[in-house]
């Protein structure tokens, strides 16, 4: 099994996130799951490669060309892939990986996460996706999707495709159940429907 994990270029204010990003990245090392990532040596993201890393894991990077030096493509994993777009870096990701974890991070880590969760939800692929809510990271955007929900724009069953834990032995037990029932329901909804 491998896990993708999104997360951010930078480390954050609080140490929390460092914290958070080193255990799961000897949880994955201990569970001998291999670590699919951006590449790169900064941030939370390279905190999360070198704990793998340092605990003999399995880490693929997937890094374009362009952010090679930006980033600072780290030398020491298992494999780095250095592709021609983020386009490709994300198609990559996604076909290395069984399953997607969202840690704190950007707009990028935003971005890569909204993207796989709509690939589920339009049922391009059936590999689960959660965030990893260090300290509450993540409750804002919660309140949120539940709006979207409210609102008539998202399925409650496909917002439940997106698990969440902040505790990273439960996250990758949530990984493992199978998605909730009704999942391959069209995603658009009619505005007459209950
Ligand atoms: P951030 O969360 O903004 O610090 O970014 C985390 C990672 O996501 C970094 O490696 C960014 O280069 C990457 N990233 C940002 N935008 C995109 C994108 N559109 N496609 C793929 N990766 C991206």
């Amino acid at each position: 099994m491998r896990v993708c994990v999104f997360c951010g270029s930078s480390a954050g204010r609080s140490p929390r996130y460092t914290e958070a990003a080193v255990a799961l990245g000897e949880l994955l090392a201990r569970e001998k799951i291999g670590l699919v990532y951006g590449g790169a040596t900064v941030g939370l993201m390279g905190v999360v490669a070198d704990t793998v890393a340092r605990h003999g894991g399995e880490v693929i990077g997937v890094i374009p060309r362009s952010l090679e030096a930006k980033e600072i493509a780290h030398r020491g994993l298992s494999e780095l892939r250095v592709v021609g777009s983020m386009h490709e870096r994300k198609a990559t990701m996604a076909e290395l990986s069984d399953a997607f974890v969202a840690m704190p991070g950007g707009i990028g880590t935003l971005e890569e996460l909204f993207e796989i969760w709509t690939w589920s939800v339009l049922g391009l692929h059936q590999k689960p996706c959660a965030l990893f809510d260090v300290d509450g990271f993540y409750s804002q955007l919660t309140s949120f999707l539940d709006f979207v929900v409210q609102e008539g724009f998202l399925r409650p069953v496909h917002r439940a495709l997106l698990r969440m834990d902040s505790d990273p032995e439960r996250l990758l037990a949530a990984l493992r159940e199978p998605p909730p029932d009704g999942a391959a329901t069209g995603k658009w909804i009619d505005p007459h429907e209950t």
